[in-house]
């Protein structure tokens, strides 16, 4: 195999937020060839089978190589000159008449570090608005707004490497297996090694990662939130909490009730906090006694009471694992607090393997939307736009004056396609991602636009439900098509080598922005590089690398002392990634931890240093129920996710064909019972409708996963069975992350 190559490259997968390393095999300046990383600490040589494919993305027969521009109602085809210009004089012409912040731009945590940060130089020091935001806010807004509302410093602390020193590992409403395969593939190795350990699984459905579990828990939707205070209430009531620890590092908070749903379109909440003892907090939790969540959430009590009794146990370290059941979440920044809550009671971090880990869904949610600060309300490095210390800092290394920065908070991602149908948004540039098959309550947004509402530009590799609805589509180089930089879920920060040249005339993201910068005037401000100027998007002589390290060690300022502190770009070309902070060339696994975190005081043991006293919160937040919940006109239970064989929207994955083959079309999982209630059989199609909309999908019973009676499961990569349109549009107020999870339907034979 060696032979066959002329060179390997080291890369990471395009796809999952795990970050695995991909060697990519190139012949004739052609990428005939990738395998798994032996060398990478994430995946030891191991990939997905979405990964073992990752480089068949490239030569899909489909593949956008020429701008397009609609004309007549067609897009047809025209040169890079004259849809860049288009598109800078829609920018100027509506920032004229409608004022910077009737234009903005929809990103992605797919995008590398480079676009990111360049993007949000374009809008938010160029542009002067803060209307960009990733479909990040989709996947894991409610996790950033968890961390900063219990630590003030986003991202986890712990590692993968967390896995192997676990005792218990608890899946909260994660299908791991499919989501993060490799990841999940840690945990099993883990458990086939040591088998004593515990893989509990608690999920509204059965899963493949159900099958490996020690012990599956199905809840009624919503109530993750009781089973957390259930969990937290035999631990006081228990006398499990370890007290000096607690007094030492955490000050307890409560916030707002009753919060509402995020349903009407302009919705605005700030949130109130106000301290609480010890003492308010035991009595707040006092009434989630086993029993009374039994009843909300169909946990048995004595299921509650075993897993206190396992958090309460010194002896062993528990590791919680989330992805989008926490996020998906109307009230997502309360369950990621909720979680943190029971560690800190019981103890459970600080120590390899005991911690309670996020994981993020796309490859770059950490390194580009977080970091980097793609958000509308952020700058790189947590800081954000309405403090004015930070705008002051942002200013002077974009060396522009401070006033070019809003102060006000942009539109999150979803009040984007919202603003698009109410007439704010006039100009919306789509970048590396496709919201217009992956947004909830997707005909109101998909028909504003068919209605010409606003001017949309579209980056992208392939043809997607989302180019369909452009004026001007950019064709993008994709992965290693341009040098790239991610950073993963375990704060890795790892480098992508250039292996190929784009096809036909497409070209680096990066280079797109510079184009439209330089058009709407704001070039040699934003970007004085001198390769900024030669770099033609596509070879790597033209100054690629040196734009792209210019740029990174700019970038690279906002981090040092602030917690994120990133190695120099030549520090991770041809590594295997480090995870940050990076202080004095070392790595930090574990944050917060004296001894091994830098940041970390002596004598402390551990120090929350984002928050003042170095003391993260626990937070007194209630269980209170979803959205919308089942009722006579519509009696199931939705739940929208991805499987194995898809990344997201399947733009890339439905063009592999061996993938496609795999999983040809999305299905409503249902349970036999319900099924054979209805009269129905595999294969058949049913109608699924909620007070949004309807689809028509084969149904599936006892396929992969089962949900249990009165609930049914969609997955949304067929571009073909748009479920989002079914889906509800409410968000967690505090995220203003929609809830993909839960809403009401009814099923029909079709
Ligand atoms: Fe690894 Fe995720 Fe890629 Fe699979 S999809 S190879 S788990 S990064």
């Amino acid at each position: 195999e060696q032979t066959e190559v002329d060179k390997w490259v080291r890369a990471t997968c395009r796809f999952c937020g795990t970050g695995c390393g991909v060697m990519v095999g190139v012949r004739n300046g052609k990428v005939v060839a990738n395998k798994g990383d032996v060398e990478s600490p994430v995946n030891r040589g191991l990939n997905c089978v979405k990964g073992y494919y990752v480089s068949r993305i490239l030569y899909g027969k489909n593949r956008l190589t020429k701008p397009l521009i609609r004309k007549e109602g067609k897009l047809v085809e025209s040169s890079w000159e004259e849809a860049l210009d288009l598109v800078a004089l829609k920018y100027k012409e509506s920032i004229e008449k409608n004022g910077k912040d009737s234009v903005g731009m929809y990103a992605s945590g797919q995008m590398y570090i480079w676009e990111g940060y360049a993007a949000a130089k374009l809008f938010k020091a160029g542009i002067g608005t803060n209307n960009l935001d990733p479909n990040a806010r989709y996947c894991m807004a409610g996790a950033v707004t968890g961390f900063m509302t219990t630590f003030n410093k986003d991202e986890p602390f712990g590692c993968y490497e967390d896995i192997e020193h676990a005792d218990v590992i608890i899946l909260w409403g994660n299908n791991m297996a499919e989501t993060h395969p490799v990841l999940f593939s840690r945990v099993t190795d883990h458990k086939i090694s040591k088998p004593q350990t515990r893989l509990i699984d608690i999920a509204t459905r059965k899963t493949r990662s159900t099958e490996v579990a020690d012990t599956h828990l199905e809840f009624i939707p919503g109530t993750d939130l009781a089973v957390l205070n259930g969990i937290a209430n035999v631990l006081i009531t228990e006398n499990l909490v370890n007290e000096d620890f607690v007094s030492k590092h955490f000050n307890f908070k409560k916030g707002l009730e009753n919060i509402g749903y995020g349903l009407e379109d302009k919705f605005k909440f700030a949130d109130v906090a106000s301290p609480l003892t010890y003492e308010d907090y035991k009595a707040f939790i006092a009434k989630y006694t086993p029993e009374y969540v039994e009843k909300i959430s169909g946990v048995p009590a004595d299921k509650i009471r075993e897993l206190g009794h396992l958090f309460g146990d010194p002896k062993k370290n528990v590791l919680s694992f989330w992805t989008m059941g926490f996020n998906q979440h109307v009230r997502g920044t309360w369950a990621n607090n909720l979680c943190y809550n029971i560690h800190f009671l019981s103890k459970q971090l600080g120590r390899p393997g005991a911690t309670a880990f996020s994981l993020t869904g796309q490859p770059s949610a950490c390194g580009t939307a977080r970091e980097v600060g793609t958000f509308a309300h952020r700058l790189p490095a947590d800081m954000v736009v309405n403090n004015p210390e930070h705008r002051a800092f942002a200013a002077k290394i974009w060396n522009v004056p401070v006033d070019r920065i809003s102060p006000n908070v942009g539109l999150h991602a979803l009040e984007m396609l919202r603003a698009v149908d109410y007439g704010k948004i006039k100009v919306l540039w789509i970048m590396c991602t496709n919201p217009y098959q992956s947004s909830p309550k997707l005909a109101r947004y998909r028909k504003a636009a068919e209605d010409r509402k606003a001017f949309i530009i579209v980056s992208d590799g392939y043809p997607t439900r989302t180019t369909e609805l452009a004026d001007v589509v950019f064709p993008s180089a994709m992965w290693v098509e341009k040098e790239g930089m991610y950073g993963n879920a375990e704060r890795r920060t790892q480098h992508l080598g250039k292996a190929t040249v784009p096809p036909g005339e497409a070209k680096d993201d990066l280079w797109q922005i510079i184009q439209i910068a330089n058009r709407l005037g704001y070039g040699d401000m934003l970007f004085p590089y001198p390769a900024a100027k030669t770099y033609d998007g596509q070879r790597a002589e033209t100054g690629e690398s040196e734009l792209k390290k210019a740029l990174w060690e700019e970038y690279r300022q906002f981090t040092v002392n602030h917690g994120k502190d990133l190695a120099h770009y030549e520090d991770y070309m041809g590594k295997t990634g480090l995870i940050w902070p990076v202080v004095d060339g070392k790595e930090t696994v574990r944050r917060y931890i004296e001894g091994v975190d830098p940041y970390v005081k002596k004598g402390m043991e551990m120090e929350f240093y984002g928050q003042p006293d170095g003391k993260a919160i626990i937070w007194a937040r209630p269980y209170e129920p979803p959205a919308e919940v089942p009722d006579a006109d519509y009696p199931f239970w939705l739940c929208t996710g991805r499987v194995l064989e898809h990344w997201h929207t399947g733009t890339m994955t439905r063009n592999i064909p061996e993938l496609n083959n795999a999983m040809p079309n999305a299905y409503v999982e249902i349970n036999e019972a319900d099924a054979k209630t209805m009269g129905l059989k595999r294969g058949d199609k049913v109608k699924i409708t909620s007070r949004r909309g309807s689809v028509v999908a084969p149904i599936e019973v006892n396929g992969r996963g089962n949900p249990p009676k009165g609930s049914v499961f969609v997955p949304f990569f067929d571009d073909q069975i748009l479920i989002n349109v079914v889906c509800i549009d409410a968000f967690d107020p505090i995220s203003c992350q929609p809830d993909f999870k839960k809403c009401a339907v009814k099923i029909e034979k079709a």
